[in-house]
């Protein structure tokens, strides 16, 4: 079974208990994924349970303001509130194909254990997630709902009691367990086949959003905008358009103002290295991961997203949290939709280029819905 090379990046960098398991799920992932009866299985639920096609809404008002026809692809209209969901139903489906009885997750602040919990619930998966102590603590509802939607909800308690910690201890469940246990891998990370089969299961919303847009206005966009935190919407929207002259740009977390110490911009301001099984662009150990949005604080990114950056296929930029905190609220009172603060960084740089650069058609995700935020966003604006 050949691994998915992305130029110098990507791989299997684990210890000798989980190749095996890495293994099998790749030849499962193989033999199943191309089946007619999986595809139409994962079709079905992708329409009747996800809420799929999502639409691509023309933001009239803010395109009208800066002078670009700016298109917003709504993977906020899902159900769960985001992009997350394509990745679960296919890892969910190709579990029980597979013979597995038993799904696993790592969380960080609960977006991507709830996710899962869905999947397992609909499936009739026993669904395990890792969660870090101090994020049970801080993200106590995404832990009810999780718990409500029959999910087990593991608290980590070694290292730093994060994000990280949740991946280690997952994997060694998973290494543990491989006979009956999937790892529901949360984005387009880790060994391989994790960064190449969320990219496929996410890719179906390039393939929409290139469809509508060619009907819409008969031709492609100039340029494609996401936000990248592990980096699976964004390749979701890029991959169907990698052969064609459109122009690929990637919003990271910037940090906080000036304070550059604390970003999350690993392809902006990384280096080279293994982290969580694969080789790939990661922050330096002593600067602090910070983002204003939970789901883009992640120390390292995608190895396919290190490879375009390599070879300059898309290029990526940190947007500060007050740029996406500004482009969060503009959308909002512009166009009466609310963004969650991860997609609100790649709205902020769709802006951007629609005011500094040559693109007359710009496409963005918007991966999820604001929702979640409504706290956040109440703490940084006083609207009375
Ligand atoms: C989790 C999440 C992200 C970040 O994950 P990627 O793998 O980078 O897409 C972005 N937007 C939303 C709404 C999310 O929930």
């Amino acid at each position: 079974m050949t691994q998915e090379e992305f130029g110098d990046y990507g791989g299997r960098h684990v210890p000798e208990p989980l190749r095996e398991p890495l293994e099998q799920l790749a030849e499962a992932y193989d033999e199943v994924s191309e089946t007619d009866e999986f595809q139409t299985e994962l079709r079905a639920l992708l329409e009747e349970f996800a809420g799929r096609p999502t639409p691509i809404y023309h933001a009239r008002n803010l395109s009208e303001r800066y002078g670009a026809e700016i298109y917003l692809k709504r993977e906020d209209l899902l159900h769960g509130g985001a992009h997350k969901i394509n990745n679960v139903l296919g890892q969910g489906l190709l579990a029980k194909k597979a013979g597995r009885t038993r799904l696993i997750a790592e969380t960080g602040a609960g977006q991507h254990g709830v996710a899962t919990a869905m999947a397992g619930a609909l499936l009739d998966l026993e669904t395990e997630v890792y969660m870090g102590k101090k994020d049970v603590q801080r993200q106590e509802m995404n832990v009810f709902r999780m718990r409500l939607m029959g999910a087990e909800v593991n608290e980590v308690t070694r290292g730093g009691e994060g994000l990280a910690d949740a991946v280690d201890a997952a994997l060694e469940d998973f290494a543990e367990n491989v006979d009956d246990t999937h790892y529901l891998v949360g984005s387009v990370v880790g060994p391989d086949p994790f960064p190449r089969m969320v990219r496929d299961f996410q890719s179906v919303i390039g393939e929409e959003a290139r469809e509508q847009f060619i009907e819409r206005t008969g031709e492609l966009p100039d340029a494609a905008v996401a936000c990248v935190g592990g980096g699976s919407n964004a390749i979701g929207l890029f991959h169907a358009f990698r052969d064609d002259d459109v122009a690929f740009y990637g919003a990271e977390g910037g940090g906080k103002g000036a304070d550059t110490e604390k970003h999350a911009a690993p392809l902006a301001e990384g280096t080279d290295d293994v982290i969580h099984g694969m080789k790939t662009r990661v922050i330096d150990e002593d600067v602090e991961v910070h983002s204003v949005s939970a789901g883009l604080d992640y120390p390292g990114v995608g190895p396919e997203h290190a490879m375009y950056r390599a070879v300059g296929r898309c290029e990526y930029t940190g947007i500060t949290d007050d740029e996406a905190l500004a482009a969060f609220r503009e959308l909002s009172e512009a166009e009466g939709i609310v963004p969650a603060l991860e997609s609100s960084h790649g709205v902020a740089r769709a802006l951007q280029l629609a005011e500094e650069s040559d693109h007359e058609t710009i496409l963005v995700n918007l991966s999820g819905r604001g929702d979640k935020d409504m706290e956040t966003a109440a703490e940084q604006f006083d609207l009375s």
